[in-house]
């Protein structure tokens, strides 16, 4: 296992962290509890979960996998996260996930799910950050990080905030000019950074064909490609992948056993090719991003990219609604000013998709 320093933390995380998101059957804790172990003894360090990963038995699951962890000797980080923002309702919520997890204290605790700077501030005045602080002096939790959807200059917004020691966004060899911005900041602040959905959310594995492009070598997977990109990124410190089964953790595995790193000219020919490989499809390069309605045009295009992809208008609506947490409705408020349009660096039929988009909502 290869491990890298989580900002200014003083831990070493490992590239390949373990994402309790996706459990195939999560009502097996035998089985779930074992790919804990797997993972851990091939050098996995960092376990994250949330309290609204399958109700509140990821992090059920989670606590029966530490105890187990903890008998074999094998070492481990806990990350999860909370909603809440006031003392009292933060309190509660740490209170019974402590509990859950079997812990004293938490390692790393997100602000979790920042999905516009309007809501941050609100949680700011609800007394969030004061509330985090006061955790951390009484060593309930050891780091404050943040979980965002933000994107461009609002994510580097964010992460100006003095208190987070660390953030976790989604970010993949599919869709990472959505937050390169970010980088920016982490690096001026020496933050730790966790991503998530390495594989594009299962876009990368479904579309073997199309992004056959990330592969340095013949004899590898797409999905091994995938974590290599980010594995090779100076920045990121863990790639989070929600594991299904066992098969999916050990392939895993397999992939950071495979890493003896990237030459720089492959990752920018990654960089290249997407453009190339993507072209009728939206980059997040952000440029439409002012639109006179305030719809949310590059997130719009992003899960319209899903449904493209996939064939589905499923993907689109799950990708609105468990990523973006936008309703497709939203598109429907476009006046076809065309605005959006002009700026599209990829000359996209914006306003068509969004009426395909608004066309998904269900009908009242
Ligand atoms: S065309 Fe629609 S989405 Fe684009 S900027 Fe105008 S109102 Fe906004
Ligand atoms: S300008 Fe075009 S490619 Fe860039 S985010 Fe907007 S829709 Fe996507």
């Amino acid at each position: 296992m290869i491990y890298k320093p989580y900002g200014t933390t003083g831990k070493k995380c490992s590239v390949l962290g373990f994402g309790g998101m996706r459990f195939k059957d999560i009502d097996d804790q035998d089985i779930c509890v074992q790919m804990m172990v797997e993972a851990a003894k091939g050098g996995v360090n960092y376990f994250d979960t949330a309290p609204g990963y399958f109700g509140v038995k990821s992090e059920t699951v989670f606590g029966a996998g530490f105890k187990e962890l903890r008998g074999l000797g094998l070492p481990f980080y806990s990350a999860t996260k909370t909603f809440a923002s006031t003392e009292t309702a933060i309190r509660k919520e740490i209170e019974a996930q402590l509990k859950r997890l079997g812990l004293e204290a938490i390692d790393f605790y997100h602000v979790w799910c920042i999905i516009d700077l309007k809501t941050w501030e609100e949680r700011k005045k609800n007394g969030v950050i004061t509330t985090f602080r006061k955790l951390k002096e009484e060593g309930l939790i050891k780091h404050i990080c943040v979980s965002s959807h933000l994107i461009g200059d609002q994510i580097k917004e964010l992460l100006n905030e003095e208190v987070f020691e660390g953030v976790l966004f989604g970010y993949s060899a599919y869709n990472f000019s959505i937050r390169e911005k970010a980088f920016e900041t982490i690096s001026q602040r020496n933050l730790g950074c966790v991503v998530m959905n390495p594989l594009g959310g299962g876009i990368i594995p479904q579309n073997p064909e199309i992004f056959d492009f990330i592969k340095y070598r013949k004899d590898q997977s797409v999905v091994e490609a995938a974590l290599h990109f980010l594995f090779s990124h100076e920045r990121i410190t863990t790639a989070l992948v929600g594991f299904g089964n066992l098969t999916e953790v050990r392939e895993a595995l397999h992939a950071v056993k495979t890493y003896t790193g990237v030459d720089e000219a492959h990752i920018r020919r990654i960089r290249d090719s997407f453009r190339e490989a993507f072209l009728d499809l939206c980059t997040g390069c952000q440029y439409c991003d002012h639109c006179p309605e305030k719809i949310p045009v590059p997130k719009l295009m992003d899960a319209y990219n899903h449904y493209k992809l996939q064939g589905k208008k499923e993907a689109a609506l799950d990708r609105l609604k468990w990523h973006w947490n936008i309703p497709p409705s939203e598109a429907g408020r476009c006046t076809e000013c065309g605005q959006c349009e002009e700026a599209c660096t990829q000359h996209l039929p914006i306003i068509k998709r969004l009426k395909e988009i608004a066309a998904l909502a269900p009908s009242k």
